[in-house]
């Protein structure tokens, strides 16, 4: 029995509808959901719905009962994440889960120096509370998704261009549903047992080269300007964007730009079976009809 925890997030049901694909019964897969008015289309699927809440360990044991694998999906609550990793971990060992997997993020520098350091730190805290678990377990170092470029890049790109310090660094962002079946195929094959993969694209990309996709689907010059991190700040900041948004696009520019997701590694591919979707591929899905 499978158990998918955020299974009404976007990662946790592509990695349900991936499990389905492949041949997977509706009756080995578990949802954990907090909110079960969200599960209607999990239910439609014939997949069992049990009620947990990441801040409620009680209920997390009970729910994890039965459960040979559960796939823990990193939570969006980032101040309150450590206790909750730390619940699920514990509440799974306790109801005696033999393998973890766990939707992990690429870093590099993990030191408070991090620029990412509000996201990395409680990441790697939940990797060393899985392995000193004695579960089995699976670490997946997730790339930036690409998905997020469309907002990095903000609504009116094609005509005012790309303005990100993220300098010219390559960067190895994937696609989510591609993540999220190379997950599930974790899931459904042996050997995976204390192992970490990095969950990266096989090329890396810049910016730059990205505003060079934007300007061929548009047919004329998408610019592409990288200014310092404090004149970023200052600029979003007189823009009206909210503290909190500034402060995460400026982390992880700045964080591409320290090469902090620059990896060469063949995990993602090698476990897909095929090529990840290129950031080209990405772009011209998302730009091409705009
Ligand atoms: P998402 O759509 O926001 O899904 C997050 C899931 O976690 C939702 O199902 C949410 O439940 C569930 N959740 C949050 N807090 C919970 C709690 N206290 N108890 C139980 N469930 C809880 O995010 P996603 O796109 O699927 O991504 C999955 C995770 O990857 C994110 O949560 C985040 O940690 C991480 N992430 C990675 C990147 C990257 O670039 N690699 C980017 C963004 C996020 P509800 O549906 O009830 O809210």
């Amino acid at each position: 029995m499978i158990l998918i925890t955020g299974a009404t997030g976007k990662y946790g049901k592509s990695t349900i509808d991936f499990l389905l694909k492949k041949g997977v019964s509706s009756t080995n897969i578990v949802a954990l959901v907090r909110d079960e008015e969200k599960a209607a289309d999990l239910k439609n699927k014939d997949i069992e719905i049990r009620i947990g809440d990441y801040n409620n360990y009680e209920q997390l044991v009970n729910t994890f009962k039965g459960i040979d694998k559960l796939l823990l999906i990193s939570g969006s609550d980032i101040v309150n994440r450590d206790q909750q990793h730390q619940n699920v971990v514990k509440a799974a060992n306790e109801a005696r889960v033999k393998h973890i997997v766990y939707t992990s993020f690429e870093r590099k520098n993990e030191t408070e120096t991090s620029p990412i350091t509000f996201v990395a730190a409680s990441h790697i805290a939940t990797e060393n509370w899985i392995k000193s678990s004695g579960m089995h377990y699976t670490i997946l170092r997730n790339n930036l998704y690409m998905d997020l470029l469309p907002w990095f890049f903000g609504e009116k790109v094609m005509e005012t261009g790309v303005f990100l310090p993220a300098g010219d660094t390559k960067a190895a962002f994937a696609l989510r549903d591609d993540m999220a079946e190379a997950t599930a195929n974790v899931l459904i094959t042996e050997g995976h047992e204390n192992k970490v993969y990095n969950f990266s694209n096989t090329e890396n990309v810049s910016v730059g080269e990205m505003a060079a996709s934007l300007s061929e689907i548009a047919g004329k010059e998408v610019t592409y300007t990288s200014p310092s991190t404090e004149v970023y700040i200052e600029t979003l900041t007189n823009a009206n964007v909210p503290a909190d948004y500034v402060g995460m696009f400026a982390g992880f520019a700045t964080a591409i730009n320290q090469g902090e997701f620059t990896v060469e590694n063949s995990d993602l591919e090698n476990i897909l079976g095929r090529k990840p979707t290129t950031t080209k591929q990405f772009l011209s899905m998302v730009y091409a009809s705009k």
